[in-house]
């Protein structure tokens, strides 16, 4: 009987997070043959193949010891919590020590409970998960016992579901909470399945995330290819990064993946201007286009993300160049802007003197261009 397990149903954003996890515990736990399907703003997993959850819960243990040294040192250890840190725009020490205290306790909650939790369609009610005001308040108001529950910190993406249609000003008070099992794989989601874009600038910290989902349906070794190329990856900038840019930057970056069918891309973001967290909306865009631009162009120019971490994204003129490229290969207009966008490159390089080198591969570029 294969096996078959359901995100819970939270939002787009964090079930696409808690997706991203399942799969790579499965992964962890031996599995190679299934499949993801998106239902809504859910996933249902398919896995054909036998697992053993002993071989994934060894590696949580490994990772609740560097959870333990994170709070003892006061600093992220090792490259899983350093990129959680990078997610995290609050620089207030004790959230982050919170955040690792839960993801903790989450590994030591979740040995018991096992993947088998996700069986069940009705995940959401049965943990009482959602929108609730903090445990102390609860409790007062309730004699029963609370199931554990934790926090969904920002960059997990709490806020969406019946915020979607304006931007959102997080309130602490009523935060959204979920079981131990989900805060612990929309954290793996975050670490294996997204690139994080972190812009530190003077009166402004913002993070932008960018995960890779099934429009419809995916292999588990497509979703597999996906983590590979986003693992750990997270990159800092001095310069603001338009939303556009995102995806294409991620990809840039990462190993490179070649053409899916049906892929999408969800982008959000997290920021912080003075004392205010804000998450404005996310934006979905289907990335089959820019995924075989970003191969061709890497196989045209392998000095490609050479080029962006050293020119164009050393100002927000080369920034916003980067949305309007993406912007135009996204949306299939390609043909008509080829020689436009191009000009607009060869200007840039131009301009700077420690870019002019790079102006031989703009024919290359063009060349990868013609080939969508
Ligand atoms: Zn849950």
């Amino acid at each position: 009987m294969p096996l078959e397990l359901y995100t819970p149903g939270h939002n787009l954003v964090t079930d696409s997070l808690i997706m991203h996890g399942i799969v790579r515990y499965l992964i962890w736990a031996g599995a190679r043959h299934g499949s993801v399907e998106r239902i809504g703003e859910r996933f249902k997993i398919i896995i054909n193949d036998d697992i053993n959850e002993d071989k994934a819960i060894s590696e949580l243990v490994r990772l609740q010891r560097q959870c333990i040294s994170t709070v003892n040192l006061g600093e992220p250890v090792g490259l899983f919590l350093r990129k959680v840190w990078a997610s995290n725009v609050n620089e207030q020490k004790q959230i982050f020590s919170a955040w690792v205290n839960s993801l903790s306790q989450s590994i030591t909650t979740f040995k018991s409970i096992k993947i088998n939790i996700y069986k069940d369609v009705n995940h959401i009610v049965k943990n009482n998960e959602g929108r609730k005001p903090s445990k102390a308040k609860s409790r007062r108001k309730s004699s029963r016992v609370d199931s554990v529950d934790l926090p969904v910190y920002l960059p997990l993406g709490p806020i969406y579901g019946k915020y979607l249609s304006k931007d959102y000003v997080a309130k602490e008070n009523i935060q959204y909470r979920v079981c131990p099992a989900c805060f612990l794989m929309a954290n793996m989601g975050l670490v294996y399945g997204t690139f994080i874009l972190r812009v530190n600038k003077v009166n402004k910290v913002s993070s932008i995330m960018v995960t890779l989902i099934p429009s419809s349906k995916a292999d588990l070794i497509d979703i597999m290819l996906i983590q590979r190329a986003f693992e750990y990856n997270y990159r800092e900038f001095n310069i603001d990064i338009p939303i556009l840019a995102a995806p294409l930057i991620a990809l840039s970056f990462g190993e490179t993946l070649y053409a899916f069918e049906n892929m999408d891309a969800l982008i959000w973001i997290y920021e912080r201007s003075g004392i205010f967290m804000r998450i404005p909306n996310y934006i979905q865009v289907n990335i089959e286009e820019l995924l075989k631009a970003i191969s061709g162009i890497k196989y045209y120019i392998p000095q490609w993300p050479k080029i962006l971490n050293d020119c164009l994204l050393e100002n927000e003129d080369g920034s916003i160049i980067l949305a309007e490229l993406s912007e135009i290969i996204i949306n299939n207009m390609v043909k008509d802007n080829i020689y436009s966008i191009t000009r607009e490159i060869t200007k840039f390089l131009k301009d700077k003197k420690t870019c002019v080198m790079y102006l031989n591969v703009i024919k290359s570029l063009v060349n990868a261009l013609a080939e969508l």
